[in-house]
């Protein structure tokens, strides 16, 4: 994959650690020669994202809260007069309260409804547009999803409608930005352990369940997610938009508990 990214530059939202998604993605379009951009949330994430960031290379690191419409600004103004222009970019970013990541989804409050649908749906809208006007000759949009969106999975709940909402909004972003060249698409990754993915109710029995019933019968990694990213970012992908494409170890077509799983 050496120089398919080359001469492309992207900005990577969402990395809070080596464990993040977010991380997966940036070392498979770095590795493929992309110039990268990375945002992160609060001045705290800073002495983490910072040395992760330096080790590939020289990259822009902007602080940005997705929840502010002044910040998104500041980061798309940072952007622009950086680089003037934008080739992809990667929205790995998802939020609720923890305590309604468990229990009832019937249960979920009116204000952490609104809060989860703000952070993990409409800020992808809105970095989207900013991103668009950076985009003169085209460009590849990138969101992370989750198959709780399609199927009811236990204690995903909110962030389930919220995905669901996501996965709709890829398909208007793609429509709407499509005859200016630029594509919108998710990838629905399939259970990793990672710092948002621990605030889920039993995630490590949802993490044992995917690796015992998928037909690849294992979990995916940050790595595998990465490659999907690159295909989708690159002109590897340029036939594809308003796409979902699933990275869950096929776990998706699955209908029914594996013969030779065992109960756990
Ligand atoms: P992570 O905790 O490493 O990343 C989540 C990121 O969201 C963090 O960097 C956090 O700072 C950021 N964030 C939250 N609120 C924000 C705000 N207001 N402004 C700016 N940034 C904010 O966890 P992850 O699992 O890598 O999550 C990345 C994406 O992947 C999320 O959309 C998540 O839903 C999705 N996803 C995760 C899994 C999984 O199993 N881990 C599976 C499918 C999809």
């Amino acid at each position: 994959t050496t120089g398919l990214m080359a001469g492309k530059r992207g900005l990577i939202m969402g990395l809070a650690n080596d464990k993040s998604i977010a991380w997966g993605i940036a070392k498979a379009l770095s590795d493929a020669g992309a110039e990268l951009a990375f945002s992160y949330q609060g001045e705290a994430l800073k002495k983490r994202v910072e040395p992760l960031a330096a080790s590939l290379g020289t990259p822009l690191l902007f602080e940005c809260d997705v929840a502010s419409e002044e910040s998104l600004d500041t980061l798309f103004a940072g952007i622009k007069d950086a680089w003037g222009t934008v080739d992809f970019v990667v929205h790995a970013i998802g939020f609720s309260d923890k305590n309604e990541l468990r229990g009832r989804y019937v249960d979920t409050s009116r204000g952490n409804f609104t809060m989860t649908m703000d952070i993990s749906v409409y800020s992808f809208t809105a970095v989207c547009a900013r991103a668009a006007a950076l985009m003169p000759n085209g460009g590849a949009l990138l969101t992370l999803t989750y198959y709780g969106a399609e199927q009811v999975m236990p204690h995903y709940n909110v962030m389930g409608v919220a995905k669901a909402a996501l996965e709709a909004s890829v398909k208007y972003i793609a429509e709407d930005l499509g005859k200016i060249g630029i594509r919108c698409n998710a990838i629905s990754a399939g259970p990793i352990k990672t710092l948002a993915a621990s605030g889920i109710g039993d995630f490590r029995y949802i993490m044992k369940w995917n690796e015992l019933n998928s037909p690849l019968r294992r979990n995916v990694t940050q790595e595998e997610v990465g490659k999907a990213a690159l295909y989708l970012c690159s002109d590897l992908g340029s036939g594809t938009t308003g796409e979902n494409l699933h990275v869950d170890a096929g776990y998706h077509v699955v209908g029914m508990k594996a013969v030779d799983a065992p109960d756990i």
